[in-house]
């Protein structure tokens, strides 16, 4: 979702006549971008704000804007820390850039702007209005952002505010915009993708109303979402897996433990067993479902037995890739209030879980090997004669004989090769004969 609103956040600040640089050496307005969700972010930002000052020293640019979680996070206080930072603009008050940039260009002494009110409905009204112009294969769209569901371990709820879902309408509008630029795969997201939920003339419209309606668009080839939470996968949803021909056969669902105790301690709202019935589910609506998730280990009160759940969870579901993390206690939650575990502990778990995984994905892409696989087809690797692309399950797949005129399509590809991460394959004999 940053990388979709870092994009977005330039794409506003052209109204100002910015444009992006990859020449750190002059640069007029610097626009850091932030996420919360690990920690140390917040030193991160002054280390970096630290190798700025160093190149501009006593000059009068760049103007220096803190986005995203971070600046939501500690607002006054960063302002208070680092006079050198301009602005602190939280996730929900990008479209107020313009505002700012035009501000700080006019006044011969600077002024500090703090933009952390969560006005979403405004944010959103402003992006409709700018074309998105990206041009990527595989594109991602915003659809729902913030999250009622309180983690007691996360700090979302309290930087992106409260669940809030797009119309249908401007969706659609951005779908075909970047289709028309040449995207072919598109990744709805939202901290909660799957509580997406817009009412218009009093129907409810849900995710998958919004993934039957993407469907129909032309030259629109995939069609991903993520993140979703084990609560909103509904049963119209998990049917939606099973009629869209788009919708890709892999989903992304945290867990983060296996034990129930956990699960409960966490606030996670649903139980082990309520997640394997929902995995069961979408494997009996479309059999070749694959499946990722995150995990956190160590979390306060987490005993070998309930470490050994989410061990048991793991080898039962058979995920073919996740992220996993040591439970790190984020201030202002009601987790950093409980004991914490040993690190030394925390590590050995965390270890042992993420040489499961690795196990199971190493199996997982050995048995691809002689097999066919649909790669869709993204680009072409840097200094690399090769080509990048993605497999229905998402699995990053190396081709090496095809061509700048295969981007965009989906191509059947025999597998020959495998690391942990990625597979390596040819096109189809077939397909490599009509394209000679
Ligand atoms: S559902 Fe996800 S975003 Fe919401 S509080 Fe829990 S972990 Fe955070």
């Amino acid at each position: 979702m940053n990388e979709y609103d870092s994009n977005r956040i330039a794409d506003i600040a052209k109204e100002n006549n910015f444009e992006r640089t990859e020449d750190y050496s002059k640069i007029d307005c610097y626009i850091l971008n932030t996420c919360h969700i690990r920690e140390k972010a917040s030193e991160k930002v002054y280390h970096d704000i630290g190798r700025l000052k160093k190149n501009y020293k006593n000059k009068k640019k760049p103007f220096v804007l803190i986005t995203g979680c971070v600046a939501q996070a500690e607002n006054d206080e960063m302002l208070r820390r680092e006079p050198y930072i301009d602005a602190v603009v939280g996730p929900q008050s990008y479209h107020d850039i313009p505002k700012i940039l035009s501000n700080l260009e006019s006044k011969s002494k600077r002024k500090k702007f703090n933009l952390t009110e969560f006005d979403v409905i405004k944010k959103f009204d402003t992006l409709n209005k700018i074309v998105n112009p990206n041009s990527n294969i595989s594109s991602f769209i915003t659809i729902q952002e913030g999250c009622d569901k309180f983690c007691n371990f996360c700090v979302v709820p309290y930087t992106r505010g409260a669940e809030y879902s797009r119309s249908m309408k401007e969706i659609i509008e951005e779908a075909k915009n970047i289709i028309s630029n040449g995207a072919r795969e598109i990744i709805l997201l939202g901290q909660n993708v799957n509580a997406y939920n817009f009412s218009n003339d009093n129907k409810k419209i849900r995710l998958s109303d919004l993934i039957s309606e993407l469907e129909k668009l032309k030259n629109l080839k995939r069609i991903r979402y993520t993140t979703s939470h084990p609560r909103d996968m509904t049963q119209d949803l998990i049917n939606c897996h099973k009629k869209s021909k788009k919708l890709m056969p892999f989903l992304h669902l945290p867990i983060q433990s296996g034990s129930n105790k956990i699960l409960e301690n966490m606030n996670r709202k649903h139980s082990r067993e309520e997640y394997l019935s929902i995995i069961d589910s979408l494997i009996k609506a479309k059999p070749n479902m694959k499946f990722s998730s995150d995990f956190i280990v160590g979390y306060p009160g987490e005993s070998d037995k309930d470490f050994n759940e989410t061990i048991t969870l793991i080898k039962k579901v058979k995920f073919i890739n996740s992220f996993s993390f040591i439970y790190n206690s984020r201030p202002g939650t009601p987790a950093s209030n409980q004991k914490q575990i040993d690190e030394k502990t925390q590590k050995r778990r965390l270890i042992l879980l993420q040489n499961i995984l690795r196990d199971i994905q190493i199996q997982e892409n050995s048995s691809k090997v002689g097999k066919f696989v649909n790669v869709l087809i993204e680009n072409k690797m840097k200094n690399h004669s090769r080509y990048f692309g993605r497999s229905d399950n998402f699995t990053p797949v190396i081709l090496s004989d095809v061509y700048e005129k295969d981007i965009g399509k989906v191509v059947t590809t025999k597998i020959q090769k495998y690391n942990r991460n990625t597979l390596f394959g040819i096109k189809e004999k077939k397909e490599r004969e009509e394209a000679a």
